[in-house]
């Protein structure tokens, strides 16, 4: 493998938590002088299965990565929120309560300090009393690689809030109001994954999350007992069409609906598909439609052959679920592919893409003995296509957002 990424939290609330929160802590020392009321950490995500259906109401199954924003935060009550991350050097953002503006200027040094600052938003709108807060911010969750650091980021703050507030809110609430301060307040049309597997997800499970009604289920996830290993791939690349084209399949999806008649493309049956099909006549709108139906479909797989007890058998899943985001979807970007195809010939039992695409992240399933052997396998393909050096890491199953200090 070419790296390990930056593994500092094991994400079980262990010694490595305190060790973290303590560094955060310090951190937050130097920025305001006195100590904080408490440190809160949020992990970051892969997804196993089930991509781009969260905002059609359908399955999702990610996993917590052991990687996490901290959050060192004291109360304020005078209206002000101040903001400092050890990662973006844009000094300390000082917001007015009063007057924060959805999607209006958040701080004159950096678009960044609109996550936390929409999660204080959102609670407010939401009609919760939250006074002002210093945070400082520390984080090991690559940024804008397709592993959720923004969620991780907007979790960690609402746990931060929620206890120096007394809101008592759960972790679904949390992720509803995280949801909605990056939908509404930073202006990104995310669904709710990302924010229920960085509030909801424990160490040790993938989150089977019906995105519709948000029923959970934790999956027991022990791919090292089984003598397998789930790699993380992040291409560190993001090509910029990403943006713009995420909205347009939202809206397709929704045409897509629209025409059939249906709520959102959940209510349509696997075995109906072929019926459903006929009647579109978009052919772009038919090719998102199969997709999420039969993604949909591949997370009841990976649930079955799961709880069968055969997670070998789950690569051709993931694979398959590969294709259909490169051809029906079209997410996919050529450093993607080049993960997946290199990979896959090199012996792994599956790999797709993990996240939005056009860009971040993909994972592999392999067993452990050939696990060197692709990892060296993708870092030589994407040095032959004069690719970046991808960083390759495993993926444990950590915990879900706590406090750590
Ligand atoms: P992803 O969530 O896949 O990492 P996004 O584009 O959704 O990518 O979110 C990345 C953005 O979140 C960053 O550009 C930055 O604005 C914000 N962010 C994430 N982590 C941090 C951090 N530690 N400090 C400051 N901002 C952060
Ligand atoms: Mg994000």
């Amino acid at each position: 493998m070419t790296g390990t990424g930056g593994t500092s939290g094991t994400g079980t609330g262990d010694t490595t938590d305190a060790v973290d929160a303590a560094r955060a802590a310090d951190g937050f020392r130097e920025v305001y002088g006195p100590a904080p009321d408490g440190v809160w950490a949020a992990p970051g995500r892969v997804n196993l299965i089930g991509e781009h259906t969260d905002y059609n109401d359908g399955f999702v199954m990610p996993l917590a990565l052991p990687h996490t924003c901290r959050v060192a935060a004291a109360r304020r009550d005078d209206g002000v929120l101040r903001l400092h991350s050890g990662e973006i050097g844009s000094g300390v953002v000082q917001l007015d309560l009063d007057t924060l503006e959805p999607r209006g200027p958040v701080g004159d040094r950096g678009g960044w300090a609109a996550y936390p600052a929409g999660v204080l938003w959102s609670l407010r709108a939401h009609g919760y009393r939250v006074g002002g807060a210093d945070l400082h911010i520390e984080s090991t969750v690559p940024v804008g690689a397709g592993l959720s650091s923004s969620a991780a980021l907007e979790v960690a703050t609402a746990f931060a809030l929620d206890e120096l507030n007394a809101l008592e809110l759960t972790p679904e609430e949390i992720a509803r109001i995280c949801r909605h301060g990056e939908n509404d307040f930073v202006g990104v049309p995310v669904g709710i994954m990302d924010q229920m597997a960085s509030a909801c997800c424990t160490a040790g499970h993938a989150l089977h999350l019906d995105t519709r009604d948000l029923t959970q289920r934790q999956v027991p996830f022990d791919l090292a007992a089984r003598g397998l290993r789930l790699l993380v791939v992040d291409t560190r690349v993001k090509h910029a069409l990403g943006t713009g084209a995420y909205a347009e399949r939202r809206a397709g999806c929704e045409a897509g609906a629209a025409a059939l008649g249906v709520r959102a493309l959940r209510d349509v049956p696997y075995e109906g598909l072929d019926e459903a099909l006929a009647r579109l006549d978009d052919p772009e709108v038919r090719r998102l439609v199969r997709h999420v139906v039969t993604e949909n479909r591949r997370v009841e797989e990976t649930i079955r052959l799961l709880d069968a007890g055969d997670p070998r058998a789950i690569g051709p899943v993931l694979t398959a679920g590969h294709a259909s985001l490169r051809d029906d979807f079209a997410v996919s970007c050529p450093e993607l592919d080049t993960v997946v195809e290199s990979a896959n010939a090199a012996g792994a039992l599956g790999a797709r893409m993990t996240g939005g695409g056009f860009g971040g992240s993909a994972i592999v399933l392999v067993e452990d003995a050939v696990a060197e052997r692709v990892g060296t396998a993708v870092a030589s393909a994407f040095a032959a296509a004069g690719y970046r050096e991808p960083r390759v890491f495993e993926a444990v199953p950590g915990g879900g957002a706590r406090r750590t200090g």
